[in-house]
């Protein structure tokens, strides 16, 4: 039999005559005879080369004309659905849907036919050194369970299959595809895989990147998976010619033990006894011993080392059959521990972990379970983990910024692995001192302690070099290109007339535009990626422009700078990020992402998405919040009434309740509009139970009562009692009681001569007289429930003294705001109250930020202390406070506790929501 040089050189011979004749306009039935030669050939190849064409397409003979009209028309519509509206999700069903029919169609031919599949070429060219006849009980590999009865055609499969989405079968008996997850992570693709098991599946899946208008295919099968991965990104680093590179001859020998050992493996999976295995363990041994070679085929590592390292791998996740009667022959031993402990083994087995919930990792690696809301980080590998957060300067750290640094700083810890705080800092216009301080303080706020805090603008000069590098390599260009002609340009998909300037050029250029001058001003560098691709973000970006504002910290040291686009990937991979975590919206980013390490051949950094965090009637935008504080809509960054992390902070907000709720959301990739309401829940349950109970008393509108059997304010009389309640171990406090107590005086109204009524705390007083000045009596030991009325109330004293009470709104009063929608027509003005009410001596001893719980008020933070002036945030000195916190003395700001009908009194005059 012809190898497949041959066979592909008749499919090209075949071809041509095809292509010439309906150029020439040639005769039908000539045409028709020619394209019969050219399915023939095809057929030939694709029946030496398990089905498939030189490409890794999978080529069906049987497919006919009709058919691939329609897979033509099909795929014109998936194309054009992309276009306007591609949903991942309804290409995939069409495209199951499809694979389907297909499969019943070929079922019912090959029924039919009576056909077997195509014969596999048994390879007249010489076996495998020590490759045996395979035994009677190893002839045939098991059937598919799919295909029982349908000889033809691929088991049908369902379950939508995403592009770069790698879906196996937890089922017991369904191999985990070893040998695909080993070819990716060798192949260095691992890092864009995203893993999935799906029970409807008998055979692992792969949905190939779209490319340009293409739709992306399904390829099933471990092995078929791994050869696409092998043959799609061959690693240059690595230099492992792992499918027998363009030696057809290698090539067959490669197949022959990929064929071989999985008929082993059959034999052993099949009987459930160890004849295949250990057939397998002989042949290798003899084959490593007697051609005193490394791998089994020569001394350069293959695929048909990766199958049959994995048909007698001992792990009974990834083998649940095989138990060797010995220990390994010596040969296989070196071999078997050479690809046993290579990083490659490593990260493949943690990222079987990450895909199966339940899987431990080993021993010596335990980590604490997932909180519940979080999910693996794909081939993360305890100890080895890096995740970065990397905040740009330009402003104060947010509540969502705050969700990406605490699941950063979550899986740094839970993988005992590292955090990085990078400053990116790339762009001077923007970056201030001020914003890169205040985050350090703010992240200390959180209680993130980075184990490095690092800044883009160190890389600077490495940075050029890289794009220089592009530029040499011919995979960047300098563009004068005006910015709006650009954007058409993008939009169009057009070159732009600068994309094949010389590197010669390109390099005076980029000289130009980073000395400063003004002509250079005009140019940007972009990255020649690919002006025809469906995604935006992959046409040529621009990764270095002019900027002669001086940087923070590097000066005037540098005039140009490169984009986020560049830094990012480059400074990601040199640090040695492992994970890193990004915002879905920067989804698109991701394939460029990739493209720019890969050009670069640098490290390549896994990219993990989850989904922004954002509030209900709030604005996280930086360039909204800067505009609320220049327009003095709020009194600085620290305002309680803005989402800055100092802000929310400043109105109660929890930060272990913060923590517990990022991570009960996790890093999910679902978009997420939170409800304040439903985090003041949390946050209550976080701070209530150790917040000191007191009473007070408003200013206005209060009444006195004279309890007749008391002692006057002067004796001072104290109850001791428990400051919580329900928890004593909060600990005590002094209640004064006397025989003038002051009550709110809608408490009191109405009250009848004779009544029972309840000051808390305290116990129950008989009203005996209500005209001319209320009075009562005590009634020791009263029966506390027969009182309809339970009342807070306030001891007259010397040492009482005046409290400010504050509430706040959200500063805009639309849930969301619509695309398009300015936000300057949404503010809530309406955002502030207050009130003065009189609190006992026990509060002069609160402290900053201290929490209390004021009796059938609610929840609220000591924001000023008693004794103090000036607004303690800013340091305690200075100018009054500027929410109305004139003067001195205690200040609380009550924090929301989630209910609408708030227990405040200034309820009805803000909204809770
Ligand atoms: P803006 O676009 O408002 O200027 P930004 O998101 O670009 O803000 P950065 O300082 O670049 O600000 O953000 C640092 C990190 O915080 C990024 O990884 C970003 O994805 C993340 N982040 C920003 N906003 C949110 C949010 N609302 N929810 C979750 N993560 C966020
Ligand atoms: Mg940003």
């Amino acid at each position: 039999m012809s190898d497949l040089a041959s066979l592909q050189t008749a499919i090209d011979t075949a071809a041509a005559k095809v292509v010439d004749l309906k150029k020439s306009g040639g005769e039908v039935d000539a045409i028709k005879a020619a394209v019969a030669e050219l399915l023939a050939a095809k057929t030939a190849y694709a029946a030496a080369n398990d089905g498939k064409l030189a490409d890794g397409t999978p080529f069906d003979p049987n497919a006919s004309k009709k058919d691939k009209k329609k897979k033509k028309n099909d795929s014109d519509k998936a194309a054009n659905a992309a276009a306007n509206a591609p949903t991942a999700d309804s290409l995939a069903k069409k495209a199951a849907k499809k694979a389907e029919k297909a499969a019943k169609k070929a079922a019912a031919k090959s029924a039919a036919a009576g056909g077997a599949p195509p014969a596999p070429a048994d390879g007249k060219g010489k076996s495998p050194a020590a490759a045996p006849a395979a035994p009677a009980a190893a002839a045939r590999p098991p059937a598919p369970p799919a295909s029982k009865g349908k000889k033809k055609g691929k088991p049908v499969q369902f379950g939508k299959v995403e592009p770069l989405q790698l879906i196996f079968s937890p089922n017991t008996g369904a191999k985990v595809p070893f040998v695909t997850l080993l070819a990716a992570t060798m192949s260095g693709l691992d890092p864009d895989l995203k893993l999935k098991m799906d029970s409807r599946r008998t055979t692992p899946a792969f949905g190939t990147h779209g490319v340009g208008t293409t739709a992306s295919k399904v390829i099933q099968g471990d092995i078929s998976i791994a050869k696409y991965f092998l043959k799609t990104h061959p690693r240059q680093d690595l230099t492992l010619p792992l499918l027998g590179g363009a030696d057809f001859k290698g090539q067959a020998q490669v197949d022959e033990w990929i064929e071989y050992t999985l008929k082993c493996k059959g034999a052993a999976g099949a009987t459930g006894n160890k004849v295949g295995y250990n057939e397998l363990l002989e042949t290798v041994e003899e084959t490593l011993a007697g051609n005193n070679s490394m791998f089994l085929c020569g001394n350069k590592l293959t695929l048909a080392d990766l199958v049959a390292f994995d048909a007698l791998n001992l792990d009974p996740k990834v083998n649940p059959n095989p138990t060797p009667t010995a220990s390994f022959p010596s040969s296989v031993d070196r071999w078997f521990a050479l690809l046993d402990s290579s990083p490659y083994t490593l990260k493949t087995r943690h990222l079987l972990c990450s895909i199966d919930g339940t899987t431990e990792f080993p021993a010596d690696q335990v980590l604490d379970p997932l909180a519940s809301g979080c999910q693996f980080l794909e081939g993360a590998m305890p100890f080895e983990v890096c995740t970065r957060f990397p905040p740009e300067p330009s402003g104060y750290l947010h509540i969502g910024h705050a969700k990406a640094v605490l699941l950063n700083d979550y899986y740094a810890r839970r993988y005992k692995g590292r955090l990085i705080v990078r400053f990116d800092d790339t762009n001077p216009s923007k970056e201030k001192e001020e914003f890169q301080q205040s985050i350090v303080e703010d992240l200390k706020k959180l209680g993130v302690f980075p184990d490095v805090v690092t800044y883009t603008s160190d890389y600077f000069a490495q940075l050029k070099s890289y794009a220089l590098w592009l530029i040499d390599e011919g995979l960047a260009f300098m563009d004068d290109t005006p910015q709006e002609e650009m954007q058409t340009e993008r939009m169009a998909r057009q070159n732009s007339k600068r994309r094949d300037l010389s590197p010669a050029d390109n390099r005076k250029y980029f000289d130009l535009m980073g000395s400063g001058d003004a002509e250079g001003a005009k140019w940007c560098l972009r990255a020649k990626v690919n002006m025809q691709s469906v995604n935006g973000t992959m046409r040529d970006p621009v990764i270095y422009r002019q900027n002669l504002t001086p940087h923070h910290r590097s000066g005037t040291t540098y005039k140009a700078y490169p984009t986020y686009d560049l830094a990012c990937p480059i400074v990601d991979s040199v640090e040695g990020v492992t994970h890193a975590l990004r915002t879905t919206e920067y989804n698109d980013r991701d394939e460029q992402y990739a493209w720019f390490q890969n050009a670069l051949k640098l490290r390549r950094v896994r990219i993990h998405g989850f989904a922004r965090m954002n509030f209900m009637y709030t604005e996280l935008s930086k360039r909204k919040l800067t505009w609320f504080v220049e327009n003095g809509q709020v009194t600085g960054w620290d305002d309680p009434r803005f989402p800055t992390v100092r802000g929310v902070v400043r109105r109660g907000v929890n930060v272990k309740a913060l923590r517990g709720y990022i991570l009960s959301q996790g890093a999910s990739r679902r978009i997420t509009l939170m409800e304040w309401n439903k985090f003041w829940a949390v946050n209550k349950k976080e701070i209530d139970d150790e917040a000191k109970r007191f009473m007070v008393v408003s200013e206005e509108g209060r009444a006195t009562i004279t309890i007749t059997n008391a002692a006057e304010p002067s004796k001072n009389e104290f109850l001791n009692i428990d400051a919580h309640p329900k928890f004593p171990s909060v600990g005590k406090r002094l209640l004064k009681i006397s025989s003038s107590v002051m009550v709110e005086s809608s408490d009191i109204s109405g009250v009848e001569v004779g009544e029972n009524i309840v000051l808390s705390r305290w116990g129950v007083v008989k009203i005996t007289k209500v005209e001319g000045g209320i009075e009562g009596e005590y009634v020791p030991d009263g029966d506390l429930k027969a009182c309809k009325r339970k009342l807070t109330w306030l001891s007259e004293s010397e040492q009482n003294i005046q409290v400010k009470l504050f509430e706040f709104d959200n500063l805009i009063n639309k849930p969301a705001l619509e695309e398009g929608e300015n936000f300057k027509d949404f503010i809530n003005t309406n955002n502030l109250a207050h009130m003065v009410v009189t609190g006992d001596a026990g509060m002069k001893l609160l402290k900053h930020n201290d929490v209390i719980q004021i009796e059938r008020r609610g929840l609220y933070r000591v924001d000023r202390e008693h004794g103090r002036v000036g607004n303690m945030a800013k340091g305690g000195t200075g100018v009054g406070g500027d929410l109305g916190e004139e003067g001195g003395g205690l200040v609380l700001f009550m924090i929301p506790d989630g209910k609408s009908k708030a227990m405040s009194t200034l309820g009805g005059k803000l909204e809770h929501r």
